[in-house]
């Protein structure tokens, strides 16, 4: 978890490497299927490109499918996944259905100046139509009003870690990594 421009996707990607695991990002496959055409991008793209959440029901049936894919079984890493409280309830239901259980929540910490910078800087290198100036703006605003709350939820399972986001690359990821409970980190 983070807000927008906390570097989920980066440290998706390297700490998933770490692990050995596959990192499901919701936010690149709806890009995916925005690029590909499909119906699904379709109906998620304007979603996107106002900063807005892609509907609940159209994101947790993306997700369980992909849970239930095999590469999933020994462990995955979600990356922008739960986002709502209606997608920590579900996803709820698809662990208990894979007999499975989170082991820990990320909460990448980043101050918000710092956030801004860095997706105004994305947004001259990576070409996001989500990354304009408004759109950037109202994605915070929709963190703060709907991905905030789930800190508290999952702090209250006692799963929470919250981890320094600032740093390069490397050094967030081994702080990531360190701060796993063993039963995620020290089988690998
Ligand atoms: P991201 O790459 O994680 O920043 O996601 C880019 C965009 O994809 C978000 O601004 C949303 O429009 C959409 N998206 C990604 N993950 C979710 C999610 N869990 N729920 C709803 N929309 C999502």
């Amino acid at each position: 978890m983070g807000p927008p421009g906390a570097g989920k996707g980066t440290q998706a990607a390297v700490v998933s490497d770490s692990l050995d695991i596959p990192a499901i990002s919701t936010g690149d496959i709806f890009r995916d299927n925005v690029e590909a055409g499909t119906a699904l991008g379709e109906k998620a793209k304007r979603y996107m490109d106002a900063g807005e959440y892609v509907p609940d029901s159209l994101t947790n049936a993306m997700v369980g499918a992909r849970l239930a894919e095999r590469d999933a079984r020994n462990g995955f890493l979600l990356d922008g996944y739960p986002r709502t409280v209606a997608q920590v309830e579900e996803l709820d239901t698809m662990l208990s259905d894979l007999d499975s259980r989170l082991d820990a929540v990320i909460l990448l910490e980043v101050d918000r100046e710092e956030l801004i910078a860095r997706l105004l800087k994305r947004a001259q290198t990576e070409d996001r139509s989500d990354d304009t100036e408004d759109v950037i703006r109202r994605r915070q605003e929709v963190f703060d009003e709907q991905t905030a709350p789930l800190i508290e939820v999952y702090e209250g399972r006692d799963l929470l870690v919250r981890v320094d986001g600032v740093g390069a690359v490397d050094e967030v990821r081994a702080r990531v990594v360190s701060a796993l409970p063993r039963r995620a980190a020290g089988s690998r």
